[in-house]
Parts: structure tokens; C-alpha cells; sequence
């Protein structure tokens, strides 16, 4: 990118994050000057760890409830806990880091004119009715449910967001990011391609959850990355947007998957399926295609091989 002697600042909450360091990461390598946020509730140093080499890195441990003190011209919010066992753990924050954060980032856009791109979710459309799900879609979500805190405060910031744009012209930009796996994911964070990884890598069973036939679509980081730059520097956006990887398979399928990639035969254990968990989601990326030329790259097999390298070596093992 042109962007001459001058560099743009950026902030990136929820840096230390899976996402924000990613993204992190690629603003660096874009050439811009990249302030990172987070109060490291579940976010790890480690994953900045490229990043705090970088003479144009600079990292503030805050927190995006509070007012922001820094000034950027595009704030990319990925401040939340993600997946359900950390975002469960304390519903409490979660609903507030969604809402509150919402909340800042429009107080501040409206001071100091800046561009948000806000990182929203699939679980927007809770356990849904129509498939695949298309931005029209209003959801189907349990508003007292064990995914509420996370669904209802995602839902909630958008709302925040959206109305930002409507009564003050906020230039806020709201992508719903579905599932999304690779290099840097907690080992710790209980998710279906983390937990079936290290499984398979300690020859231990692999834990299916219910019958196995319920679906996801996996989008791996980089292509993820790749809709998040362009959605940033786009002239024009039209919120919100879908961005993941349309390819969908059943948890028994990825199970399959994972044992190909490790070379490890293991069996598969039943476990109890989760409250409320989705039974199917793929997103529909037609609206992602036109508006930023969206198109994710990388196939499971290549991203589960790449996921995989990573945490062999986080994890010490051969
Ligand atoms: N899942 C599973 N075994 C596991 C972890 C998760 O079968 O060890 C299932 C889970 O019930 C869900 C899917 O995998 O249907 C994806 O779960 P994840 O927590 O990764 O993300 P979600 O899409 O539910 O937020």
C-alpha cells in the first residue's frame, strides 16, 4: 500500500487476541503505525510476540470499557472473549465488553471522526432457522440462554453501532465473522478444532459433542484477515457483512479431518451436546463477494495442516 512517509495509526482492541494479533500483524506488514489494546483477559503477550519487535507496534493493557485515550484514524474493535467456555466464564463481562465497548468507540468517533470496523458474529443468528444465513436473516437466539451474555451483547453493539451510523453518519463498518481457526488459537479455549487437534496430538480420544452431525464452516485466519483489511480500506461499506468460509461439514467430518492431517487413528468419544449450540451455520458470502471481492483461499486440509505445526510446537511435542 502507497501510504508514502506518513503512516497512519490504527488501533486494534483485543491485540493480544487470536484475530487482533493477526491482524496486528498484517497492519504492521501493511505499513501502518498499530496501537494495540487489551485488558488480557483471555488475550496472551505471546501472541505479540512478532509484533513487539516492531519499532511501529505499541501496546497500551486497557481496557475498551473505559474511554480511549488514543487517537487513530480506523479503530478495529475485537475486544471479547470468543469462544463459549471463556465467554461463559464470566457472563457478566462479556455482555459489558460488547456493549460498553460498543458504547466508547461511538462516544470517540463522534469527538475525533475515525472509522470502526466492529467484529461481530455468527451467533447474531443464535441456532438458526434459515440456511445458509444471509445478512437479512434476523437470527433465532435465546435471550436467557448459557450464549446470551456473548450473543445478546454482540447483537446489542451492533444495534449501538448501527444507530451511530444512522443519527451521527458514523462510519462504522460491522462484519459478522463466522468460525474461524489457525496458528495462535488458545490452547485452552475448548473449541472444536483446538480441542480435536490436541487430541489427536496426545493419542487421546476425540470428544464429540452430541451426534457429531452438527455443522460449521471453518475460515481460515489469513482469508479472514484478507476480508477485514479490504472491508477497512474499502470507499464505501454497507453493514452489516458476512465473512467466513461457506465450506460446510459435520463435527464427525472434521473429526475425519483431523486424524488425516496428525496421521493419528483415535477414537471418538459422546459427550453431552452444549446448551443452545447451533445446529447448522454456513455463511451466505454473496453480499462479502460483491461488495470487498471476498473469496477464502486455504481448504480445511491446508489450514488443519498449518494449525496443526503450531501447536506442536507450542506444545513441546514431535
Ligand atoms: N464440539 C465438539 N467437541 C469438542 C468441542 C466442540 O463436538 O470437543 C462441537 C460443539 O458442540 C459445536 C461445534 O463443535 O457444535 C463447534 O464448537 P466451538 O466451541 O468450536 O464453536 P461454536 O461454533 O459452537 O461457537
Amino acid at each position: 500500500m502507497g501510504l508514502g512517509s506518513i503512516r497512519k495509526t490504527v488501533l486494534v482492541t483485543g491485540a493480544a487476541g487470536f484475530l487482533g494479533s493477526h491482524l496486528v500483524d498484517r497492519l504492521l506488514a501493511e505499513g501502518f503505525e498499530v496501537v494495540g489494546l487489551d485488558n488480557l483477559m483471555t488475550g496472551d503477550l505471546g501472541n505479540l510476540e512478532q509484533a513487539g519487535r516492531d519499532p511501529h507496534f505499541h501496546l497500551e493493557i486497557g481496557d475498551v470499557r473505559e474511554t480511549l485515550k488514543v487517537y487513530a484514524e480506523i479503530i478495529f474493535n475485537f475486544a471479547c472473549p470468543a469462544s463459549p467456555i471463556h465467554y461463559q466464564s464470566d457472563p457478566y463481562a462479556t455482555l459489558t465488553t460488547s456493549v460498553l465497548g460498543a458504547l466508547r468507540l461511538v462516544e470517540h468517533a463522534r469527538l475525533r471522526r475515525c472509522r470502526i470496523v466492529h467484529a461481530s458474529t455468527s451467533e447474531v443468528y443464535g441456532d438458526p432457522l434459515e440456511h445458509p444465513q444471509t445478512e437479512e436473516y434476523w437470527g433465532h437466539v435465546n435471550p436467557i440462554g448459557d450464549r446470551a451474555c456473548y450473543d445478546e451483547g454482540k447483537r446489542a453493539a451492533e444495534t449501538i453501532l448501527r444507530d451511530a451510523v444512522r443519527i451521527h453518519g458514523a462510519d462504522a463498518r460491522i462484519i459478522r465473522i463466522f468460525n474461524t481457526y489457525g496458528p495462535r488459537m488458545a490452547l485452552d479455549d475448548g473449541r472444536v478444532v483446538s480441542n480435536f487437534l490436541i487430541q489427536a496430538i496426545r493419542n487421546q480420544p476425540i470428544t464429540i459433542y452430541g451426534s457429531g452431525e452438527q455443522s460449521r464452516s471453518f475460515c481460515y485466519v489469513s482469508d479472514l484477515v484478507d476480508g477485514i483489511i479490504e472491508t477497512a480500506l474499502a470507499p464505501q461499506f454497507d453493514s452489516p457483512m458476512n465473512l467466513g468460509n461457506p465450506n460446510e461439514f459435520t463435527m464427525l467430518d472434521l473429526a475425519e479431518s483431523v486424524m488425516k492431517v496428525t496421521g493419528k487413528k483415535v477414537e471418538l468419544v459422546r459427550k453431552p451436546l452444549p446448551a443452545d449450540d447451533p445446529k447448522r451455520r454456513c455463511p451466505d458470502i454473496a453480499k462479502a463477494r460483491r461488495q470487498i471481492g471476498f473469496e477464502p483461499k486455504i481448504q480445511i486440509l491446508e489450514g488443519l495442516k498449518r494449525t496443526y505445526d503450531n501447536f506442536v510446537s507450542r506444545m513441546g511435542v514431535d
